[in-house]
Protein backbone atom coordinates (compact mmCIF):
# COMPACT_ATOMS: atom_id res chain seq x y z
CA UNK A 1 0.00 0.00 0.00
CA UNK A 2 1.77 3.80 -0.65
CA UNK A 3 2.58 6.17 1.95
CA UNK A 4 -0.63 8.45 0.78
CA UNK A 5 -3.25 5.76 1.09
CA UNK A 6 -2.17 4.65 4.86
CA UNK A 7 -2.10 8.25 5.58
CA UNK A 8 -5.81 8.48 4.54
CA UNK A 9 -6.71 5.07 6.43
CA UNK A 10 -4.94 6.75 9.38
CA UNK A 11 -6.77 9.79 9.18
CA UNK A 12 -10.18 8.24 8.93
CA UNK A 13 -9.41 5.77 11.81
CA UNK A 14 -8.30 8.88 13.57
CA UNK A 15 -11.48 10.82 12.67
CA UNK A 16 -13.66 7.56 13.25
CA UNK A 17 -12.56 7.34 16.93
CA UNK A 18 -11.10 4.30 17.02
CA UNK A 19 -7.90 3.40 18.27
CA UNK A 20 -4.31 3.96 17.23
CA UNK A 21 -1.90 1.72 17.27
CA UNK A 22 2.22 2.48 18.26
CA UNK A 23 3.30 2.06 15.47
CA UNK A 24 0.88 4.36 13.40
CA UNK A 25 1.21 7.17 16.52
CA UNK A 26 4.88 7.16 15.78
CA UNK A 27 3.67 7.95 12.10
CA UNK A 28 2.13 10.77 13.21
CA UNK A 29 5.41 12.74 13.76
CA UNK A 30 6.07 12.70 10.05
CA UNK A 31 2.54 14.54 9.47
CA UNK A 32 2.19 17.82 8.63
CA UNK A 33 1.60 20.28 11.97
CA UNK A 34 -1.59 22.39 10.54
CA UNK A 35 -3.20 18.70 9.68
CA UNK A 36 -2.13 16.60 12.95
CA UNK A 37 -3.64 19.57 14.44
CA UNK A 38 -6.74 19.29 13.34
CA UNK A 39 -6.57 15.87 14.00
CA UNK A 40 -5.55 16.25 16.98
CA UNK A 41 -8.71 18.95 18.11
CA UNK A 42 -11.36 16.35 16.58
CA UNK A 43 -10.24 13.94 18.69
CA UNK A 44 -10.57 16.78 21.69
CA UNK A 45 -14.22 17.17 20.97
CA UNK A 46 -14.58 13.26 21.08
CA UNK A 47 -13.36 13.49 24.13
CA UNK A 48 -14.88 16.65 26.01
CA UNK A 49 -17.70 17.90 23.48
CA UNK A 50 -17.66 21.22 25.01
CA UNK A 51 -15.14 23.89 23.89
CA UNK A 52 -14.26 24.96 26.95
CA UNK A 53 -11.16 25.24 28.82
CA UNK A 54 -10.72 24.67 32.48
CA UNK A 55 -8.19 25.99 34.75
CA UNK A 56 -7.32 25.89 38.70
CA UNK A 57 -5.77 28.42 41.35
CA UNK A 58 -3.02 26.46 42.95
CA UNK A 59 0.82 26.80 45.09
CA UNK A 60 3.48 24.11 44.29
CA UNK A 61 4.93 23.83 47.82
CA UNK A 62 9.13 22.41 47.51
CA UNK A 63 9.24 21.69 51.17
CA UNK A 64 13.02 21.01 50.41
CA UNK A 65 15.45 20.63 48.12
CA UNK A 66 17.52 18.00 50.22
CA UNK A 67 17.51 14.97 47.51
CA UNK A 68 19.70 11.95 47.61
CA UNK A 69 18.39 11.09 43.95
CA UNK A 70 20.57 13.96 42.86
CA UNK A 71 19.03 13.51 38.94
CA UNK A 72 21.04 14.89 35.82
CA UNK A 73 17.97 16.23 34.50
CA UNK A 74 16.92 18.17 37.59
CA UNK A 75 18.10 22.12 38.29
CA UNK A 76 16.62 22.18 42.01
CA UNK A 77 17.98 19.84 43.83
CA UNK A 78 21.10 20.96 46.15
CA UNK A 79 23.72 19.62 44.85
CA UNK A 80 22.79 20.79 42.14
CA UNK A 81 24.61 23.71 43.47
CA UNK A 82 22.19 26.79 41.89
CA UNK A 83 19.21 26.93 44.90
CA UNK A 84 21.18 26.50 48.65
CA UNK A 85 19.84 23.80 50.73
CA UNK A 86 16.81 24.38 52.42
CA UNK A 87 14.19 22.82 54.15
CA UNK A 88 10.88 24.39 54.89
CA UNK A 89 9.62 24.74 58.79
CA UNK A 90 5.77 23.61 59.32
CA UNK A 91 5.24 27.60 60.00
CA UNK A 92 6.59 28.60 56.65
CA UNK A 93 4.55 25.77 54.67
CA UNK A 94 1.42 26.55 56.97
CA UNK A 95 1.96 30.69 55.72
CA UNK A 96 2.12 29.44 51.85
CA UNK A 97 -1.19 28.16 52.18
CA UNK A 98 -2.74 31.04 53.94
CA UNK A 99 -1.41 33.49 51.41
CA UNK A 100 -2.86 30.74 48.60
CA UNK A 101 -6.32 31.16 50.61
CA UNK A 102 -6.57 34.37 50.44
CA UNK A 103 -6.15 34.84 46.32
CA UNK A 104 -9.03 32.46 46.22
CA UNK A 105 -7.05 29.40 45.64
CA UNK A 106 -7.77 25.69 46.45
CA UNK A 107 -5.23 23.33 45.35
CA UNK A 108 -1.13 22.53 47.31
CA UNK A 109 0.93 20.51 45.57
CA UNK A 110 3.45 19.53 48.40
CA UNK A 111 6.48 18.05 46.57
CA UNK A 112 10.45 17.93 47.30
CA UNK A 113 13.62 16.23 47.13
CA UNK A 114 14.33 12.72 48.62
CA UNK A 115 15.63 13.80 51.87
CA UNK A 116 17.63 11.18 53.23
CA UNK A 117 16.69 11.88 56.86
CA UNK A 118 12.53 12.35 56.32
CA UNK A 119 10.78 9.24 56.88
CA UNK A 120 6.87 8.51 57.24
CA UNK A 121 6.28 10.44 60.51
CA UNK A 122 7.87 13.42 58.60
CA UNK A 123 5.26 13.20 55.95
CA UNK A 124 2.17 12.31 57.62
CA UNK A 125 2.97 15.61 60.13
CA UNK A 126 3.67 17.52 57.09
CA UNK A 127 -0.03 16.69 55.68
CA UNK A 128 -1.94 16.71 59.10
CA UNK A 129 -0.10 20.25 60.25
CA UNK A 130 -1.68 21.22 56.72
CA UNK A 131 -5.46 19.51 56.88
CA UNK A 132 -5.92 20.40 60.57
CA UNK A 133 -5.76 24.38 60.15
CA UNK A 134 -6.96 24.17 56.50
CA UNK A 135 -9.10 21.69 55.85
CA UNK A 136 -10.64 23.26 52.75
CA UNK A 137 -7.54 22.40 50.99
CA UNK A 138 -7.10 20.09 48.58
CA UNK A 139 -3.50 18.36 48.75
CA UNK A 140 -2.88 16.77 45.38
CA UNK A 141 0.75 16.43 47.02
CA UNK A 142 3.98 14.25 46.39
CA UNK A 143 5.10 11.63 43.97
CA UNK A 144 5.71 7.95 43.39
CA UNK A 145 9.50 8.32 44.05
CA UNK A 146 8.55 10.10 46.58
CA UNK A 147 6.49 7.44 48.30
CA UNK A 148 8.58 4.51 47.33
CA UNK A 149 11.33 6.95 49.23
CA UNK A 150 9.11 7.24 52.15
CA UNK A 151 8.22 3.32 52.34
CA UNK A 152 11.85 2.54 52.08
CA UNK A 153 13.71 5.01 54.43
CA UNK A 154 10.84 3.82 57.27
CA UNK A 155 10.86 0.21 56.37
CA UNK A 156 7.29 0.45 56.14
CA UNK A 157 5.34 -1.29 52.66
CA UNK A 158 4.24 1.36 50.48
CA UNK A 159 0.39 0.42 50.94
CA UNK A 160 0.70 1.22 54.41
CA UNK A 161 2.25 4.74 53.71
CA UNK A 162 -0.56 5.57 51.29
CA UNK A 163 -3.52 4.06 54.01
CA UNK A 164 -1.41 6.67 56.57
CA UNK A 165 -0.98 9.78 54.14
CA UNK A 166 -4.96 9.17 52.89
CA UNK A 167 -5.45 8.81 56.50
CA UNK A 168 -3.74 12.33 57.25
CA UNK A 169 -5.62 14.01 54.70
CA UNK A 170 -3.36 13.47 51.59
CA UNK A 171 -6.47 13.78 48.97
CA UNK A 172 -4.75 12.28 45.51
CA UNK A 173 -0.73 12.33 44.28
CA UNK A 174 0.15 13.70 41.01
CA UNK A 175 1.78 10.98 38.55
CA UNK A 176 5.31 12.59 37.99
CA UNK A 177 5.98 10.42 35.50
CA UNK A 178 9.23 11.48 33.59
CA UNK A 179 9.68 9.61 30.84
CA UNK A 180 8.62 6.17 31.62
CA UNK A 181 11.41 4.36 29.64
CA UNK A 182 14.12 2.60 31.21
CA UNK A 183 16.77 3.25 29.04
CA UNK A 184 16.78 6.85 29.67
CA UNK A 185 15.57 7.04 33.18
CA UNK A 186 18.92 5.03 33.66
CA UNK A 187 20.73 7.85 31.82
CA UNK A 188 18.91 10.63 33.40
CA UNK A 189 18.00 9.78 37.12
CA UNK A 190 20.07 6.40 38.32
CA UNK A 191 19.14 6.78 41.06
CA UNK A 192 15.13 7.08 41.08
CA UNK A 193 12.71 4.80 40.88
CA UNK A 194 12.62 2.64 37.68
CA UNK A 195 9.33 2.07 35.22
CA UNK A 196 7.94 -0.61 36.98
CA UNK A 197 8.45 1.03 40.62
CA UNK A 198 6.69 3.90 39.54
CA UNK A 199 3.91 1.16 37.89
CA UNK A 200 3.39 -0.30 41.05
CA UNK A 201 2.90 2.71 42.84
CA UNK A 202 0.10 4.32 40.49
CA UNK A 203 -1.79 0.85 40.91
CA UNK A 204 -0.75 1.06 45.04
CA UNK A 205 -2.91 4.03 45.07
CA UNK A 206 -5.83 2.44 42.67
CA UNK A 207 -6.26 0.08 45.69
CA UNK A 208 -6.54 2.63 47.96
CA UNK A 209 -8.93 4.78 45.44
CA UNK A 210 -6.80 7.53 45.19
CA UNK A 211 -6.89 9.44 42.04
CA UNK A 212 -3.38 10.39 39.99
CA UNK A 213 -1.98 12.52 36.91
CA UNK A 214 0.25 11.33 34.38
CA UNK A 215 2.75 13.78 32.93
CA UNK A 216 5.62 13.16 29.95
CA UNK A 217 8.98 14.82 30.32
CA UNK A 218 10.11 14.66 26.94
CA UNK A 219 13.53 16.35 25.32
CA UNK A 220 16.22 13.88 27.15
CA UNK A 221 17.65 12.42 24.09
CA UNK A 222 15.09 10.24 23.51
CA UNK A 223 13.47 8.98 19.76
CA UNK A 224 9.74 9.39 19.02
CA UNK A 225 9.43 5.58 19.44
CA UNK A 226 10.47 6.15 23.39
CA UNK A 227 7.72 8.81 23.34
CA UNK A 228 5.45 6.55 22.24
CA UNK A 229 6.56 3.27 24.42
CA UNK A 230 5.56 6.08 27.23
CA UNK A 231 2.28 7.04 25.95
CA UNK A 232 1.18 3.17 25.42
CA UNK A 233 2.75 2.69 29.15
CA UNK A 234 0.44 4.84 30.39
CA UNK A 235 -2.87 4.06 27.81
CA UNK A 236 -2.37 0.55 29.57
CA UNK A 237 -2.38 1.59 33.16
CA UNK A 238 -5.03 3.84 32.40
CA UNK A 239 -7.61 0.51 30.53
CA UNK A 240 -6.86 -0.78 34.05
CA UNK A 241 -7.22 1.48 36.17
CA UNK A 242 -9.11 5.00 35.13
CA UNK A 243 -6.40 6.46 37.71
CA UNK A 244 -5.30 9.45 35.81
CA UNK A 245 -7.36 12.53 35.66
CA UNK A 246 -5.15 14.08 33.40
CA UNK A 247 -2.14 13.79 31.11
CA UNK A 248 0.17 17.05 30.91
CA UNK A 249 3.30 16.98 28.50
CA UNK A 250 6.17 18.80 29.43
CA UNK A 251 9.68 19.90 27.75
CA UNK A 252 12.91 19.20 29.81
CA UNK A 253 15.06 22.40 29.54
CA UNK A 254 18.40 21.64 29.85
CA UNK A 255 19.84 24.49 30.89
CA UNK A 256 21.33 24.71 34.29
CA UNK A 257 21.22 20.63 34.23
CA UNK A 258 23.77 18.24 33.82
CA UNK A 259 22.37 17.50 30.54
CA UNK A 260 23.00 21.00 28.79
CA UNK A 261 24.88 19.22 25.90
CA UNK A 262 21.51 18.09 24.55
CA UNK A 263 19.64 20.08 22.00
CA UNK A 264 16.43 21.27 23.40
CA UNK A 265 13.27 20.49 22.09
CA UNK A 266 11.61 22.46 19.96
CA UNK A 267 7.56 24.43 20.01
CA UNK A 268 7.09 22.10 17.29
CA UNK A 269 7.93 19.15 19.14
CA UNK A 270 5.31 20.22 22.28
CA UNK A 271 2.44 20.73 19.46
CA UNK A 272 3.15 17.61 18.32
CA UNK A 273 3.43 15.75 21.39
CA UNK A 274 0.02 17.44 22.30
CA UNK A 275 -1.73 16.56 19.45
CA UNK A 276 -0.33 13.07 19.47
CA UNK A 277 -1.29 12.58 23.43
CA UNK A 278 -4.72 13.67 22.74
CA UNK A 279 -4.93 11.09 19.78
CA UNK A 280 -3.35 8.44 21.35
CA UNK A 281 -4.43 8.35 24.95
CA UNK A 282 -8.35 7.65 24.16
CA UNK A 283 -8.77 7.04 27.54
CA UNK A 284 -8.38 10.17 29.23
CA UNK A 285 -10.73 13.07 29.69
CA UNK A 286 -8.17 16.38 30.12
CA UNK A 287 -4.84 17.33 28.24
CA UNK A 288 -2.80 19.94 30.06
CA UNK A 289 -1.41 23.06 27.79
CA UNK A 290 1.89 23.08 30.04
CA UNK A 291 2.40 27.21 30.15
CA UNK A 292 4.73 26.63 32.25
CA UNK A 293 7.57 25.08 30.28
CA UNK A 294 6.14 26.57 27.15
CA UNK A 295 4.98 29.67 27.86
CA UNK A 296 1.24 31.04 27.71
CA UNK A 297 1.21 31.67 23.50
CA UNK A 298 2.47 28.46 22.52
CA UNK A 299 -0.16 27.06 25.02
CA UNK A 300 -2.47 29.03 23.70
CA UNK A 301 -1.89 27.31 20.37
CA UNK A 302 -2.45 23.60 22.24
CA UNK A 303 -5.71 24.22 22.98
CA UNK A 304 -6.58 23.95 19.49
CA UNK A 305 -4.57 21.28 18.79
CA UNK A 306 -6.07 18.99 21.55
CA UNK A 307 -4.93 20.30 24.67
CA UNK A 308 -8.69 21.23 26.92
CA UNK A 309 -6.70 22.53 30.17
CA UNK A 310 -4.26 24.95 31.07
CA UNK A 311 -3.73 23.21 34.81
CA UNK A 312 -2.63 25.54 37.50
CA UNK A 313 -2.24 29.42 37.98
CA UNK A 314 0.96 28.61 39.84
CA UNK A 315 1.32 30.88 42.92
CA UNK A 316 4.84 29.60 43.22
CA UNK A 317 7.39 27.44 42.04
CA UNK A 318 10.84 26.41 42.13
CA UNK A 319 12.03 23.31 40.62
CA UNK A 320 11.06 24.51 36.71
CA UNK A 321 12.40 27.83 37.72
CA UNK A 322 15.77 26.56 38.97
CA UNK A 323 16.29 25.13 34.76
CA UNK A 324 16.64 28.96 34.47
CA UNK A 325 12.80 29.59 32.79
CA UNK A 326 10.85 31.95 34.20
CA UNK A 327 7.16 32.22 33.37
CA UNK A 328 4.35 33.90 35.43
CA UNK A 329 0.82 34.03 34.88
CA UNK A 330 -2.44 35.13 36.51
CA UNK A 331 -5.82 34.43 36.88
CA UNK A 332 -6.79 37.86 34.41
CA UNK A 333 -4.16 35.98 31.66
CA UNK A 334 -5.74 32.33 31.96
CA UNK A 335 -8.89 33.77 31.35
CA UNK A 336 -7.62 36.15 27.90
CA UNK A 337 -5.67 33.38 26.82
CA UNK A 338 -8.71 31.03 26.83
CA UNK A 339 -10.99 33.33 25.57
CA UNK A 340 -8.69 34.35 22.65
CA UNK A 341 -8.30 31.00 21.93
CA UNK A 342 -11.77 30.96 21.09
CA UNK A 343 -12.88 28.95 24.28
CA UNK A 344 -15.02 29.70 27.29
CA UNK A 345 -12.73 29.54 30.42
CA UNK A 346 -13.75 28.08 34.04
CA UNK A 347 -12.31 27.73 36.97
CA UNK A 348 -12.21 24.10 38.38
CA UNK A 349 -11.32 22.37 41.15
CA UNK A 350 -9.14 19.17 41.92
CA UNK A 351 -11.43 16.35 40.83
CA UNK A 352 -12.15 18.54 37.16
CA UNK A 353 -15.37 19.77 38.54
CA UNK A 354 -16.43 23.62 37.10
CA UNK A 355 -16.73 25.83 40.06
CA UNK A 356 -17.52 29.03 37.75
CA UNK A 357 -17.32 30.22 34.34
CA UNK A 358 -15.83 33.37 32.64
S1 LIG B 1 13.99 15.27 39.91
FE1 LIG B 1 13.22 14.89 41.98
S2 LIG B 1 14.31 13.04 42.59
FE2 LIG B 1 15.50 13.88 40.86
S3 LIG B 1 17.02 15.25 41.83
FE3 LIG B 1 15.25 16.53 41.32
S4 LIG B 1 14.09 16.58 43.26
FE4 LIG B 1 15.47 14.81 43.39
Amino acid sequence: MSQSSNKKDLKRKILSGNRVSSEEAVNLFSWDIIELGEAGDARRTMASAVNEVGFIIDRIINYTNICEAACDFCAYHARANLIDPYELSDNEILEKVQELLSIGGTQVMLQGGLHPDYTLNKYVDMVTNIKSRFPQIYLHSFSPSELVHISRKSSVPLGEVISALKDAGLDSVPGASDLLVDEIRSKVSPRKINRDTWADAIFALHRHGMKSSATMTYGMGETNENRIEHLNFVREIQDKTGIFRAFIPWSFSPTNTGLRDIEPATGLDYLKIVAISRIFLDNITFIQAGWLTEGLKLAQIALTMGANDMGGVLMEEKVVKATGIETRSGVEEFIDIIKNAGKTPYLRDSEYKKIRTY
